[in-house]
């Protein structure tokens, strides 16, 4: 059996590309990291469902994964061009905290939110503070050809490099527009590679150059880390939408200063071979901006009784590449559906106790069934054409409702597919998320819900119809009759 190529879009060409690694057998991906200044919003979260879903189809594809996540715990501005404060030193000032501090605990938020979405580990967190000897090594290497020094500190030049901006196609006047003017520089687009600390200033995180005290641009950070730990040119490099525009060009420009390499219309000079980026998750509340007190971030949508997997659900019913709007409505219908697919993937599965642990290659499945060799070949082709995963969910529902198939097969073939989209089996308790409005624990509501049982055996309906009216103002809905089995929710 033959299967369809996979097929990648790559935003440097603006076209699907078929995968073909730089290494045999190979996958090494980049991910843009978060900023650590703040919380992650569920708009971020979105950048890590879309990389670690890549990740995930890669395995199957059997590729052998190395995935980078960085952390940017420095260099970042409050301006994506070259103006405003460094993110992190304007929090740490505003909170009157320690830069260290603020960055190892947004850290570990972060990383709490990728274990909530099932996203799986990189093979390494790449943390920028730890490669500035390295960036310094990096810039050294490009300072003669590509940059030159002005007060502000160390400035690539844009013009010396084939192809500037490719990436984000055009370099236009309203583009350039958003760049900010800094006095000396000799093209609207060249960005900083070290800046310099202003005289009288200090930076709670600064170190000594050869272009004097300061600190690295975020956009060198990414350079350096992808290529140290990765090589170049290597396979993939994802980001969110909005680094198409400035980041990631500039990161490219770097690379090719750094390779010597030529002008674009070889995908590998810059750096990598395929650049992806996910579309992004829009919010018309406004609430996905940090500086809105309560932001969208996963605690608001626990807080309010939605598991985080019905966010994944969300992302996953959208192509990564499609703006996908937020709504509360939306995320509801999501919960529903990833609630009735795990009932019917635990039950499909249950007899047999068949898992799939982190990860599930398709060439391990054996399915000599016609009928569900049919929906796996469906399945891959749906991921297969640019992770297109609304499809394949449909034909996952498909999986888990097929009758008269071997049971044995089934339960394979749905753990499979279930773990490359990232959906682990929970068992349907763990679904279940008390909002801070319920007032009741779980062991209470389950006695109220034994005593409702009872009263509605004995035919006491105005008992029953009271525990459901307390429990009601506790924010527990009862659901008498749910087909899924589930008795009751979080109201
Ligand atoms: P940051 O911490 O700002 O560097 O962002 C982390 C990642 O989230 C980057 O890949 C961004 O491109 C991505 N991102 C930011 N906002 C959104 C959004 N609303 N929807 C999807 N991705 C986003
Ligand atoms: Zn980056």
């Amino acid at each position: 059996m033959t299967h369809a190529p996979l097929t990648l879009f790559n935003s440097l060409t603006r076209k699907p590309e078929p995968f073909a690694p730089v290494h045999d057998g190979e996958a090494r991906v980049y991910s843009c990291g978060p900023t650590v200044y703040n919380y992650p919003h569920i708009g971020n979260m979105r950048a890590y469902v879309f990389a670690d879903t890549l990740g995930r189809v890669l395995s199957w594809r059997g590729y052998r994964l190395t995935h980078v996540i960085n952390i940017t715990d420095v260099g970042h501005l409050t301006d994506d061009a070259d103006a405003g404060e460094d993110k992190l030193e304007k929090a740490a000032s505003e909170r009157a905290q320690s830069i260290w501090d603020i960055a190892r605990h947004y850290t570990d938020a972060f990383k709490a939110d990728v274990d909530a979405l099932n996203i799986r580990q990189p093979a390494e967190w790449t943390v920028a503070t730890d490669y500035i000897d390295a960036m310094i090594d990096f810039a050294t290497s490009i300072a003669d050809r590509h940059c030159y020094e002005i007060d502000s500190g160390l400035y690539f030049d844009t013009a010396s490099v084939a192809d500037y901006g490719r990436l984000a196609r055009a370099v236009t006047e309203e583009g350039e527009g958003r760049i900010d003017a800094v006095e000396g520089k000799r093209n609207a687009a060249d960005f900083a590679i070290w800046r310099r600390t202003p005289p009288g200033e200090t930076r709670q995180m600064e170190w000594d150059s050869p272009w004097g005290r300061g600190a690295p641009g975020w956009h060198l950070e990414c350079s350096v880390m992808s290529g140290q730990v990765l090589g170049f040119p290597f396979d993939i490099h994802t980001g969110g939408i909005d680094h198409r525009e400035i980041h990631h060009p500039n990161e490219i420009a770097q690379n090719q200063a750094f390779c010597g390499c030529g002008g674009l219309d070889e995908a590998v000079h810059s750096g990598a071979k395929i650049w992806m980026h996910n579309n992004f998750l829009v919010d018309r509340t406004g609430k996905m901006s940090k500086s809105s007190g309560e932001f969208l971030r996963l605690k608001l949508l626990r807080d309010r009784g939605y598991h985080p997997l019905a966010y994944r659900m969300m992302c996953l019913q959208a192509h990564y590449r499609s703006e996908l709007e937020f709504s509360w409505d939306g995320l509801l219908a999501a919960l529903t559906r990833v609630k009735r697919l795990l009932t019917g993937a635990r039950n499909a599965i249950g007899a047999s106790g068949e898992t799939v642990a982190s990860g599930a290659v398709m060439a391990d499945l054996a399915i000599d069934n016609a009928r569900l060799r049919a929906l796996l070949d469906r399945f891959d082709a749906a991921l297969a054409d640019d992770l297109n995963t609304p499809v394949a969910l449909t034909v996952l529902d498909e999986a888990v409702t097929a009758k008269k198939v071997p049971a044995e097969e089934k339960a394979a073939l749905v753990a499979a597919m279930m773990a490359v989209l990232g959906l682990p089996l929970l068992a349907r308790e763990d679904f279940r998320i008390r909002p801070q409005s319920a007032q009741l624990d779980e062991t209470e509501v389950e006695a109220a819900m034994d005593r409702r049982k009872a009263a509605r055996a004995a035919k006491d309906f105005a008992t029953s119809d009271a525990i459901r009216d307390e429990l009601a103002a506790k924010g527990v809905e009862v659901m008498d009759g749910d087909p899924l089995g589930w008795e009751w929710q979080p109201g």
